[in-house]
């Protein structure tokens, strides 16, 4: 099914998830939902919380990357009870939205590289390095399990520019293409 995805405003963004028991019911069709929304919404990201579920789970999608950078092409990964445990000193900017907050876009910096432990979709561990465009996204979705969203990565000055916006996003006044709640 494709789930209606949560907006700017709710509490649910805002929570610290909870780790996922190996035993969790559905989680393999959740994950495959989790999937077929993120295409719907023709986003790269989604994580648990944006469609109201307080658990460590985030998929990513590269595919609408794909025409521009081949090795991105089928690059389609899940990630349950993910931990970032090193970062790279060297950090760049970004251009980043999210579909919890539809029509904006800003720069955002973060590390380029990371290291992260987490589970696949079949409960199989890793432990991976991961720079590039694929790092930008996990640490994006990472963010959104521990209760951030990208708006609280800019500058006060630059948040406190775009006040006008979030609040519009609070009150439902944003359009976008896909269902949302
Ligand atoms: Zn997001």
């Amino acid at each position: 099914m494709i789930y209606p995805i949560v907006i700017y405003g709710s509490q649910t963004l805002r929570q610290k998830c909870e780790p996922i028991a190996p035993d969790y019911p559905g989680l393999q069709q959740l994950v495959e939902d989790m999937f077929l929304t993120l295409r719907e919404a023709e986003g790269v990201g989604l994580a648990a919380p944006q469609i109201g579920k307080n658990i460590r789970l985030f998929v990513v999608d590269c595919t609408p990357w794909g025409e521009d950078n081949p090795e991105l092409a089928g690059y389609k990964r899940a990630f349950i009870n993910a931990e970032i445990y090193a970062c790279s000193e060297e950090t760049g900017l970004f251009n980043e939205g999210c579909l919890s907050l539809p029509g904006l876009h800003e720069d955002v910096r973060r590390p380029l590289a990371i290291r992260m432990r987490y589970l696949d979709e079949h409960l199989v561990e890793h432990d991976e390095a991961f720079e590039g465009l694929p790092a930008r996204v996990i640490q994006h979705e990472y963010d959104h399990i521990e209760g951030t969203v990208f708006t609280d990565r800019l500058s006060p000055l630059r948040r406190n520019l775009l006040r006008g916006k979030l609040l519009n996003l609070t009150k439902g006044k944003y359009s976008c293409s896909y269902k949302t709640r």
